[in-house]
């Protein structure tokens, strides 16, 4: 694995093509062959969880000292990458991992880190992320969610909603309101586990993509846990769950960036085999065009989410930017060229005996999640390049 030693900016070691080619063959062999069935029946890609566990590639980004296999942020980007270019949904796997268990990493006591991060190297559970609320989305800090002391516990009751992975993750990292004078300051981060008494999951959303990878709520009704399940100090949860999503942004462009790559594989692949006018329609200028500006952009991103990736490894003062400009790029990226791809299969790429559509429909989650691509420009503009 791709280690987290000699991190250049722009440099993408041996060892990182490798890794890419190994999880790439994985990928194809084990994870592709079910994501139309995935997708069509929306259902959990089980078969992806069990070949990237035994693969160790589940949360790469676990530091070897928590049992993980230590993998860099760029390393952490093409495991991504290289599984949403055959399933956006079983992609969510290593990258829900990351996101659910950053803010241990980032703020946990080295209590927690040992529990849980161990606990999810290991596979013995996955970890979901619970900001968001039914009326605290954008405005995440309007939460209504409370965490009260009581002796040596919290006892936690709310609502979370459009948690990814619900249900199936054993672990959850939850942002509830302790002091409701202070809003943002007044928020603290707890690990919830699926087994704690009171906790229970909505049924499941039904969704134009990423079908494979559950979206439901979770309810914590008077949900007792002990003291020592709170991330940092109190007060501190909503800045942790922030500096969560600038490192997390860079992965859910790496998502996009796998979509899109899949996209255009597929569709030079066809433009090639297609005969219109007697001859393949990629002889014809207009497609060629097209599957440049395809390449183009997509390369775009690619540097934009790699160099995210160095100053998310590197800690860098200024990743705020450049993960929301890596996410905000990346997605946008992904839906022109989904929907381009679609185009270059003509009616063939609106059915579902192709992947096309469906990787057109899992690109739009990128444009919404971890923040809607206006409130990533809003993020922008607050932390401008010096
Ligand atoms: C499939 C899926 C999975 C998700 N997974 C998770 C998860 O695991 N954990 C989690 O905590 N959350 C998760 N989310 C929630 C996601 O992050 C929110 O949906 C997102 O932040 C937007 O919030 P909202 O849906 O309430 O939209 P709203 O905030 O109501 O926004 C509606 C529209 O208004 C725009 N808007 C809002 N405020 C502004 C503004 N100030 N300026 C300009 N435009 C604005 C938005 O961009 C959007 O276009 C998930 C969502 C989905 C759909």
């Amino acid at each position: 694995m791709a280690g987290r030693k000699d991190f250049d900016l722009f440099r993408v070691s041996e060892e990182h093509d490798m890794l890419r080619e190994s999880v790439r063959a994985l990928a194809e062999a084990k994870i592709a062959p079910f994501a139309a069935e995935v997708d069509e029946q929306s259902r959990f890609p089980q078969e992806a969880l069990d070949a990237l566990t035994a693969n160790d590639l589940h949360a790469v980004h676990v530091p070897e000292e928590y049992g993980g296999a230590g993998a860099d942020a760029l390393a952490t980007v093409i495991v991504i990458e290289e599984v949403a270019r055959v399933c956006a949904s079983s992609s969510l796997i290593p990258a829900v991992n990351k996101l659910g268990s950053m803010p241990v990493m980032l703020a946990g006591s080295e209590d927690l880190k040992r529990r849980y991060l161990g606990a999810v190297a290991r596979g013995d559970g996955m970890f979901s992320y619970c900001l968001s609320e039914p009326e605290a989305g954008s405005d995440a800090a309007a939460m209504k969610t409370r965490a009260v002391r009581d002796g040596d516990s919290w006892v936690l009751d709310g609502v979370k909603r459009w948690i990814t992975n619900a249900g199936v993750s054993e672990f959850y990292t939850v942002m509830a309101v302790t002091d409701p004078e202070k809003r943002s300051k007044g928020i603290s981060a707890f690990v919830v586990e699926k087994s704690d008494e009171g906790v229970s999951f909505g049924a499941p959303e039904k969704k134009l993509g990423i079908k494979g990878s559950p979206t439901r709520e979770v309810y914590l009704d008077n949900v007792r846990i002990p003291a020592d399940r709170i991330i940092g100090e109190e007060g501190t949860g909503f800045a942790t769950a922030m500096k969560t999503l600038d490192h997390t942004r860079v992965t859910i462009a790496a998502q996009a960036l796998g979509i899109a790559q899949g996209a255009l594989d597929y569709a030079k692949g066809y433009v090639r085999e297609r005969k219109q006018f007697g001859k393949p329609i990629a002889d014809f200028q207009g497609i060629q065009f097209m599957l440049a500006d395809m390449a183009m952009k997509l390369e775009a991103a690619r540097q934009l989410t790699y160099a995210a990736a160095a100053k998310s490894e590197r800690g860098d003062a200024d990743l705020t930017f450049h993960g929301a400009a890596a996410k905000c790029f990346a997605s946008d990226a992904a839906m022109e060229i989904t929907v381009d791809a679609v185009q270059l299969l003509g009616g063939y790429g609106y059915t579902r005996d192709y992947p096309l559509e469906r990787m057109m429909r899992d690109a739009k989650i990128t444009q919404i999640y971890e923040g809607t691509n206006q409130v990533q420009r809003i993020v922008m503009a607050r932390n401008l390049p010096k």
